[in-house]
């Protein structure tokens, strides 16, 4: 290898692992495709000796064409000198069909002796003719050196010892993994320089998250000569997760300028960290690094001010390097420019009309003080911009409303809502069931609209979150809800509140539709104009 990073990723093995994980065959082959375009060059697909899921996506994934990452089966040392060649375990990697295979073994000694009983020298052999095996059979080898610090730092003649087994067996890299992740980065970095005294195969790295330094070990080892980087996308994996390659990518090629094997596309980052989380069913990390939605979102009026002149100021790096972008929130904290900036993006230009952004302020400043948050909840504000301007008058109006639940002695609950709206002059009534008050009120509302915008069939809920404001207050507390809604190629958020639960749904609700109802008109006048 030349100094050039080698990126390997091990979402789909170690991060696997993780708490409340889980992938189908068919959401690991879309994931390797998308880590394919990015730029990484090994992909650890699974551990096919372990489980038949990994086995079929080893099967499976021969079908895919890919640029170039190559997908690599892990697996273990073999279990018992005597019959190395017929390890169940060998076997199936040697079966998985893969260029690459990665393969861990005990590089501590309270493991191999300990855990499995082994003197030093089986185990050194175990490690040795496994390697040879797989190297006979033509594979690239990556040799994962388990527990390697903390074995390093108990006991170092042994550790090189089985590094060296491992480098003399013809592995292609040698992995120093901080499997329980309690390493400080100095020391990683230390350990990596010393041992280049004793090791000539290139050394790459695998770190956990658990004293929240996976990254920056990352990042050390590298900097120390390390050549060969594993991580997963979004940092999950067993307990804290593995190494995060959304921040250690970014690190490495904005700030410590090394160079990768393959050109990376650094752009897609945030795009490839979101759709991960996607398929795996988690809700995004806001405040992550680099990637988070939170990530270049400023608040503080003086923040917002500074940004505005040179993003510089308030943000290391320009985050359409990483694919993200620059947020301005609208808050209590808000200045005149937060506000300005958010006109802005809507299209408002208010730079001539200090009088309505200093109004706006204010107004925003009461009514968070009475419960409301603009920050999640961008539709209702920009529906409250535009009414300000004269823009924007609500398409309904609800003149009366009632809400019924009853239970019966089963404990069975039945809801039920009338609605008495107009729109232009003309009076609809309604009455609707649903699963709850709120989804009564929702359904009695849609109800009643559709004839006249038969549009909003296409609004969906998509989430639904209250929170209690004056929790002391027990159930006469203010709750906030936000809603967000989406209609397939886009979401919205809208927010209510009030002491009364279904008030504060049906304020929200009513935003919601009428900040649909807003943009469709938009649209039309966009095409008739
Ligand atoms: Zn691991």
């Amino acid at each position: 290898m030349s100094n050039l990073i080698e990126l390997f990723d091990t979402t789909l093995r170690d991060g696997t692992q993780g708490e409340g994980i889980n992938l189908s065959v068919q959401d690991k082959l879309l994931i390797v495709q998308r880590l394919d375009e990015f730029g990484i060059d090994i992909i650890e697909g699974g551990w096919p000796g372990s489980n038949p899921r990994d086995e079929e996506f080893f099967k499976k994934v021969r079908g895919l064409n890919l640029h170039h990452a190559q997908v690599c089966a892990f697996g273990s040392t073999a279990r018992s000198l005597n019959d190395v060649e017929n390890d169940p375990n060998l076997v199936a990697m040697l079966n998985a069909e893969t260029s690459v295979v990665s393969i861990f073994g005990k590089t501590w000694r309270l493991h191999s002796q300990k855990g499995l009983g082994l003197s030093d020298e089986e185990n050194e052999q175990l490690i040795f003719k496994s390697v040879e095996l797989l190297k006979k059979n033509g594979r690239r080898v990556i040799y994962d050196a388990e527990h390697f610090f903390d074995g390093y730092k108990e006991d170092k003649a042994f550790s090189i010892k089985m590094l060296k087994a491992a480098e003399t067996a013809g592995a292609d890299v040698l992995v120093l993994c901080d499997t329980n992740g309690g390493t400080l980065p100095n020391n990683v970095f230390d350990i990596v320089i010393e041992l280049k005294k004793y090791i000539n195969a290139p050394i790459g790295i695998h770190t956990h998250n658990d004293s929240e330094l996976a990254v920056a070990n990352s990042l050390a080892a590298i900097q120390a000569g390390a050549e060969h980087v594993q991580g997963t996308i979004n940092g999950v994996g067993e307990r804290c997760g593995n190494a995060n390659l959304c921040s250690i990518i970014p690190n490495l090629i904005l700030k410590l300028n090394k160079e990768t094997k393959q050109k990376i596309n650094l752009e897609h980052l945030t795009s490839l960290s979101n759709f991960v989380f996607e398929l795996m069913n988690l809700t995004p990390n806001t405040r992550a690094a680099f990637v988070g939605k939170s990530a270049f979102a400023h608040k503080g009026g003086i923040h917002v001010s500074a940004v505005l002149k040179d993003s510089k100021m308030y943000e290391h790096i320009d985050p359409k390097k990483v694919g993200n972008k620059q947020r301005v929130l609208v808050s209590d904290l808000s200045g005149q420019s937060n506000i300005r900036y958010k006109a802005k993006e809507l299209g408002i230009d208010l730079s001539d009309n200090k009088e309505l952004s200093k109004k706006l302020v204010n107004y925003i400043k009461n009514l968070e003080f009475d419960g409301f948050q603009f920050d999640g909840a961008e539709a209702s504000f920009e529906l409250l911009l535009r009414s300000e301007l004269n823009e924007f008058s609500p398409f309904f109006d609800v003149l009366d409303s009632k809400v019924n639940v009853v239970y019966d002695n089963k404990g069975h609950s039945k809801a039920e809502a009338v609605l008495k709206i107009q729109v232009d002059g003309e009076i609809e009534h309604t009455a609707a069931d649903g699963d709850g008050p709120v989804n009564a009120l929702d359904n009695a509302l849609r109800k009643a609209l559709l004839r006249f915008y038969p549009e909003i069939s296409l609004i969906k809920l998509v989430d639904y979150k209250v929170r209690v404001l004056n929790e002391k207050a027990g159930t006469t507390a203010k709750v906030r809800v936000i809603i967000q809604s989406g209609d397939g190629s886009e979401t919205w958020s809208t927010v209510g509140v009030s002491e009364n639960i279904i008030e504060a749904s049906f304020q929200a609700l009513s935003d919601s539709i009428n900040y649909k109802l807003f943009k469709f008109q938009k649209e039309k006048q966009a095409l008739t104009a």
